[in-house]
């Protein structure tokens, strides 16, 4: 069985298709959503309902919340403000109660999912370093923590015993006892300096995790972006990466 694990699309529909078939061509057939579905992307209702067809897991991001309205959006930069009061008027009634009921975390089959962090996901702060992974680890009992967030991907293997450390292969093995925690990167607007799609796939026969990096049609995506009147940098930083 293969999981196929993607976070932060923010409403970028053609990177979110592109992931989706990567992963459906690689096997997965079952898929977890670390949230941030909305927010600064041009086809807010459209990714909700891709990601509602896969009857995927998804967990609430603070994008989620913020264009509901259901997290303050105060602390937002000024383009993400705008972009969310944009989306929250797009929004159809059907798809708002869909992210009025997403959960902040979903713990099963050995896996821990959250947007921010497993030990105050409601605070979204973000999980950067390998210290601050190395914290987080005594706040989930299973054997993978996957989150989302700072769309920066990136994994920490902590063994039973020794010290914690980054993972910096694009495919890894995990180890009998020890616990992971893995940031799946951003689909639809990667900050890493890689403009191409970013997800991940488990395989829990072979206990395997693959990130794969997918191009994606970007300048379709800023058309839409500038047709819809958001702002321009949430179109031109899709060119860079960041
Ligand atoms: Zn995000």
């Amino acid at each position: 069985m293969k999981y196929g694990i993607f976070s932060d699309v923010h409403a970028n529909l053609e990177a979110l298709e592109a992931v989706l078939a990567k992963l459906v061509e690689q096997g997965a057939t079952r898929f977890l959503c670390l949230g941030d579905l909305v927010g600064y992307g041009p086809d807010p209702n459209a990714c909700i309902e891709r990601i509602r067809s896969l009857r995927a897991r998804v967990v609430a991001g603070n994008h989620d919340y913020g264009a509901i309205r259901r997290t303050s959006t105060a602390g937002f930069n000024q383009a993400a403000r705008e972009a969310l009061a944009w989306t929250g008027k797009q929004l159809t009634r059907h798809n708002r109660l869909y992210l009025e009921n997403l959960p902040l975390a979903d713990v099963r089959d050995s896996i821990h999912m959250v947007h921010a962090s497993p030990s105050a996901p409601d605070r979204w702060e973000y999980v950067l370093t390998l210290g601050d992974a190395e914290d987080e680890i005594e706040y989930f009992s299973e054997t993978i923590c996957l989150l989302g967030h700072s769309h920066h991907p990136f994994v920490v293997e902590c063994p039973s015993r020794g010290r914690c450390r980054l993972i910096r292969t694009e495919s890894f093995r995990l180890s009998p006892g020890a616990k992971y925690v893995i940031n799946a990167g951003s689909v639809g607007q990667p900050r890493d300096g890689d403009t191409r799609a970013c997800c991940l796939l488990y395989d829990i026969n072979a206990a395997t995790l693959t990130f794969f990096r997918v191009p994606y049609d970007i300048a379709t995506t800023q058309e839409k972006i500038r047709r819809a009147g958001l702002p321009e940098s949430l179109a031109t930083r899709l060119s860079h990466g960041y």
